[in-house]
C-alpha cells in the first residue's frame, strides 16, 4: 500500500500537521494552527515548493475546528486522495502501550483513562483523533505515544523511592517522554556507525525547549530523565528540571504560593527563562552572554553543567557506550553549547573537534569529536517521520 500519511500533533494550544511519504520521510505539505482558543488563532500551511498560506481561524477555533480547517486546505492542495493513514502523536499511554497501535474504541478509552497523567495533552489528543476520524472515517488512525519507547525501562529506573503502593495503586512512577525522538536518533546513530541497533548502546540528549536524556541499550530505552511528568531531569527552556521536593511546601507555607502557582513556576517560569530573567531561547541567551549579560551566561552554564552530570551518570546505564547523540533545536544547532558541553565532559575522555563542530550545517548529521575521543554524533530528530512510518506499517498489517 503506497501513499502518504497525515501526521497530527495536537499541543495544548496548537495543532501541527504534516503529510509525509512514510518510506523516505519526504514532507509533501505541513503547517501549524497556532494560538487556538484565543482571539487571533491562525493556520499556516506550507505546500510543496513555494505555496504558503495563512488563514485566520476566528476566536472560537479549538483543536476540532483547526483540524477541519487543515483538512480543507489538504483537499484544496489535492493531497487528500493520497493519504492512506492518519498518525496521531499521543503524549501519555501510561503502562498500557509499549508500542504504536491502531485506534479503536478500547484504545480511545485507554487514552481517556490516562488524562489525569497528561491533562494538557491527552484531552486535546482525543479531540484531534475525533476530528480527524470525522474527516477521514474510512482511513486507519494510529496512535504513537511519547511514553511507549520507555516502557522497556527496568523497575530500578522507573520506580521512585516512595512507598511501593503509590506505584501499584496509583501509577506513581517515571514514564519518560520524547520517546519517538530518542527512538529515531538512536536508530539513525546505529546506521551511521554501521551497527545493528540490537548490538549498540547510546545516550541520546534531546535538547529543545523540553530536554531529556535517554540511555538506550540494544535498541531499548533503559533509563530516561523525564519522569512522572516532563518536569523531571535536565534544566529546560522554562522547566526547572530536578528540584528538592521540599521546596513545594516551603513555597506554599512561607511564600503563599497555591499548588497551581507552584506548578506554573516550575513548568513555565523556571529553567533558562527563570535563571536569566530574559528568555527561554538559547540563541537570545548566547547573544546576551556574548554582550556581557551575566545572568544569561549563568543560565547557559547551569544548563550545560546539569546536562554533563546527567550524561556522566547515564554511563552506568549504557556502558559500553557506542556514542553520545545530541539532537533537538539546541543539540542540532548550537555550536556554542555543544563545545561547552564537551569541555565539561573532558574528564571522561571527550575531545571536541572545533572545526567539525563549527562546520556542521544546520539540519546536517555528523560527528563533532576528535579521533581519540569517545564518539559524539549530532543527528537532527524527525518525530513526524517516526509517526508516519509506524502509521503506514500498522495500517498495512492490521487494518481491514
Ligand atoms: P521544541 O522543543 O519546541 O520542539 P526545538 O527543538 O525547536 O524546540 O528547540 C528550541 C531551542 O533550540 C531553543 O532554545 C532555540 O533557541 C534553540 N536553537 C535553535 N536554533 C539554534 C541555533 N542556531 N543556535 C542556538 N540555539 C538554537
Amino acid at each position: 500500500m503506497r501513499g502518504n500519511v497525515l501526521v497530527v500533533n495536537c499541543g495544548s494550544s496548537s495543532v501541527k500537521f504534516a503529510i509525509i511519504r512514510p518510506e523516505c520521510g519526504t514532507v509533501m505539505a505541513q503547517g501549524v494552527a497556532e494560538r487556538l482558543l484565543s482571539q487571533n488563532s491562525n493556520l499556516k500551511f506550507f505546500g510543496d515548493g513555494a505555496t504558503k498560506q495563512t488563514v485566520p481561524l476566528g476566536k472560537e477555533a479549538n483543536h476540532h475546528s483547526a483540524i477541519l480547517a487543515i483538512v480543507e486546505l489538504v483537499k484544496q492542495a489535492q493531497l487528500d486522495e493520497t493519504i492512506i493513514a492518519v498518525g496521531h502523536r499521543v503524549v501519555h499511554g501510561g503502562e498500557a502501550f509499549a508500542e504504536s497501535v491502531l485506534i479503536d474504541e478500547e484504545v480511545l478509552e485507554a487514552i481517556a483513562a490516562h488524562q489525569h497523567l497528561a491533562p494538557l495533552h491527552n484531552p486535546v489528543n482525543l479531540q484531534g483523533i475525533s476530528a480527524a476520524k470525522t474527516a477521514f472515517p474510512a482511513l486507519p488512525h494510529i496512535a504513537v505515544f511519547d511514553t511507549a519507547f520507555h516502557q522497556s525501562m527496568p523497575e530500578t529506573a522507573y520506580l521512585y523511592a516512595l512507598p511501593y503502593e503509590l506505584y501499584s495503586d496509583h501509577g506513581v512512577r517515571r514514564y519518560g517522554f520524547h520517546g519517538s525522538s530518542h527512538r529515531y536518533v538512536t536508530g539513525e546513530a546505529a546506521n551511521m556507525l554501521g551497527k545493528a541497533p540490537q548490538d549498540s548502546n547510546f545516550i541520546s540528549a534531546h535538547l529543545g525547549n523540553g530536554c531529556s536524556l535517554c540511555a538506550v541499550v540494544a535498541g531499548k530505552s533503559v533509563d530516561t530523565s523525564m519522569g512522572f511528568t516532563p518536569l523531571e531531569g535536565l534544566t529546560m527552556g522554562t522547566r526547572s528540571g530536578d528540584l528538592d521536593p521540599s521546596l513545594t511546601p516551603f513555597l506554599e507555607d512561607h511564600l503563599g504560593y497555591t499548588g497551581k502557582q507552584v506548578n506554573t513556576l516550575y513548568n513555565k517560569d523556571s529553567g533558562l527563562l527563570g535563571l536569566s530573567g530574559l528568555s527561554n531561547d538559547c540563541r537570545t541567551l548566547e547573544r546576551a552572554a556574548a554582550d556581557g549579560n551575566t545572568r544569561a551566561q549563568l543560565a547557559l552554564d547551569i544548563f550545560c553543567y546539569r546536562l554533563a552530570k546527567y550524561i556522566a551518570s547515564y554511563m552506568i546505564a549504557a556502558s559500553p557506550l557506542d556514542a553520545l547523540i545530541l539532537t533537538g533545536g539546541i543539540g542540532e544547532n548550537s555550536v556554542y553549547m555543544r563545545a561547552k558541553l564537551l569541555l565539561l565532559l573532558q574528564p571522561l575522555g571527550y575531545q571536541l573537534d572545533p572545526d567539525a563542530n563549527e562546520n556542521l550545517g544546520s539540519g546536517a548529521a555528523g560527528h563533532i569529536h576528535q579521533e581519540n575521543s569517545p564518539p559524539v554524533l549530532v543527528i537532527p530528530t524527525n518525530e513526524e517521520w517516526v509517526i508516519a512510518a509506524d502509521a503506514a506499517r500498522i495500517a498495512t498489517t492490521q487494518s481491514h
